[in-house]
């Protein structure tokens, strides 16, 4: 087997798709496929100055290692003496949060099936042993369907025997158990899974104050309302997330399986299978002549 040694030289590089901290996004068309890609090219120099190349290490072996339809796919990467750059699966609807500040708001149909298809990439993460501990509107991007691909392992895991304990994550999303300390696991991001939730049907996270200490305050006493407009389908949903003690929280399989979301999740399945049985798309009416 040849394993192919990338270079620049093999990419033809198009309009920047983004600016990260430590570096730029490009579209870019490999050469010989014609297989369009991002690629994100970080500087070794910043990397080193920031103290982050073992972050971006575990991330980059993470993520290389995962493939799901609700995940960023990272193909490979490759390095010269300057720059580490990261061949990913292009993301063509570009970030959920600026879908969400566009729209304001997602209706109950749009946030169900976003919620569907990220407990089902986090369960497939969990089946790996990887907590994602990460996950808000920032990190999510938009596939050439509509679908959601989480982004951004560069705070997540590979949960060992023992449960971890660091302090991590933005304040919006952090669980309770994160803000005290205590040892924490999967869990964490079923916590997440019930912020972002929230956020997708009301625009804004639940514990969003001015101040650090407010949020802090709010996320220890759960202290949190639902404007008038939420469906009590989702209320049940988001109050079986925010739960204080992890073990009580529903996991992502009660999540995908939960009422709320399983009636919004159906029912687009079912609107999308009339709209396919339309006679000029269906490709099996050529053999029902
Ligand atoms: P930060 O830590 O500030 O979020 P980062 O270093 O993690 O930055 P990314 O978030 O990965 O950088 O990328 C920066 C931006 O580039 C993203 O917010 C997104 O808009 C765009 N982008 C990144 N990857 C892709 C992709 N695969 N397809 C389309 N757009 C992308
Ligand atoms: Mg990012």
């Amino acid at each position: 087997m040849v394993i192919k040694q990338w270079a620049l030289s093999d990419f033809d590089i198009g309009r920047p798709l983004g600016k990260g901290k430590f570096g730029n996004v490009y579209l870019a068309r490999e050469k010989e496929k014609g297989i369009v890609v991002a690629l994100k090219i970080l500087f070794k120099s910043q990397l080193v100055k920031s103290n982050v190349e073992h972050q971006l290490i575990r991330e980059i072996e993470i993520q290389a290692h995962l493939s799901h339809p609700n995940i960023l796919r990272m193909y490979n990467y490759f390095h010269d003496e300057k720059k580490i750059i990261l061949i990913l699966e292009y993301a063509l609807g570009g970030e959920l949060f600026k879908e969400l500040q566009r729209k304001k708001r997602f209706d109950e149909p749009t946030s169900a099936k976003y919620i569907f298809q990220v407990s089902d990439a986090l369960n497939y993460c969990h089946s790996k042993k990887v907590i994602h501990r990460d996950i808000k509107p920032e990190n999510i991007l938009i596939g050439s369907n509509g679908e959601v691909k989480i982004a951004d392992f560069g705070w997540s895991v590979h949960a060992g025997k023992s449960r971890r304990e660091t302090m991590c994550g933005t304040l919006d999303y952090l669980p309770p158990e994160m803000i005290t300390r205590a040892k924490y696991d999967e869990a964490v991001d079923y916590w997440s899974v019930g912020v972002l939730c929230y956020e997708f049907l009301v625009g804004k996270p639940p514990f969003e104050t001015k101040t650090k200490e407010d949020t802090y305050k709010r996320i220890r006493n759960i202290s949190y309302v639902f404007p008038s407009f939420v469906s009590a389908g989702a209320r049940d949903l988001i109050g079986k997330l925010l739960v204080r003690d992890p073990k009580q929280r529903i996991n992502l399989v009660q999540v995908m399986e939960h009422h709320w979301v399983m009636s919004h999740v159906r029912r687009e399945a079912i609107d999308r299978a009339s709209q396919s049985s339309d006679p000029n798309e269906n490709e099996e009416d050529q053999f029902e002549e």
